[in-house]
């Protein structure tokens, strides 16, 4: 069995992405998230509660909800840290901000395909305690038409 949540989730975030001649401007998306999960239904004829994964689908996004994502393996990005502001050097283009409202990803780029495997990351993590959920998918999409889609099989 199959079940999808994909309504109400999601965050607001900024980012540019390192190499790209128009999105190396910074600026920002409502990035939307969906998650689909395969699994045996449990004795009461569920995969996952939805309140459940609806909780953790939020707690996940929340963490990039209106803050500036920036990647942590690109070496076309230099940052220093002075406690309360980080300034960052990329794309010929210095700017600060402040420290709080960064967060740092592990990943190439900010872009619509490494926040789909970062998310997916997280949700394996969270799933992985439920014996009967076998394959995940995670959705991003950055704007209408424009998405995502990563596939991880948890067990099985
Ligand atoms: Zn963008």
């Amino acid at each position: 069995m199959k079940i999808e949540l994909k309504e109400d989730i999601g965050f607001s975030a900024a980012h540019f992405v390192i190499g790209h001649k128009k999105c190396e401007h910074l600026h920002g998306h409502n990035w939307r998230v969906g998650v689909t999960v395969e699994g045996e239904e449990d004795d009461r004829g569920l995969v996952v509660d939805f309140l459940e994964l609806g909780h953790m689908m939020r707690k996940i996004c929340e963490a990039y909800d209106h803050r500036l994502l920036l990647p942590e393996k690109n070496s076309g990005l230099k940052h220093t840290e002075d406690g309360k502001i980080t300034k960052v050097s990329a794309c010929g283009r210095e700017y600060e901000f402040p420290t709080e409202d960064i967060v740092w990803l592990p990943v190439l780029n900010i872009t619509v395909e490494e926040l789909a495997r970062v998310v997916i990351d997280e949700v394996a993590k969270e799933l992985s305690k439920y014996p009967n959920v076998r394959k995940i998918t995670v959705f991003v999409e950055e704007l209408p038409g424009e998405s995502a889609t990563e596939e991880r099989n948890i067990r099985g």
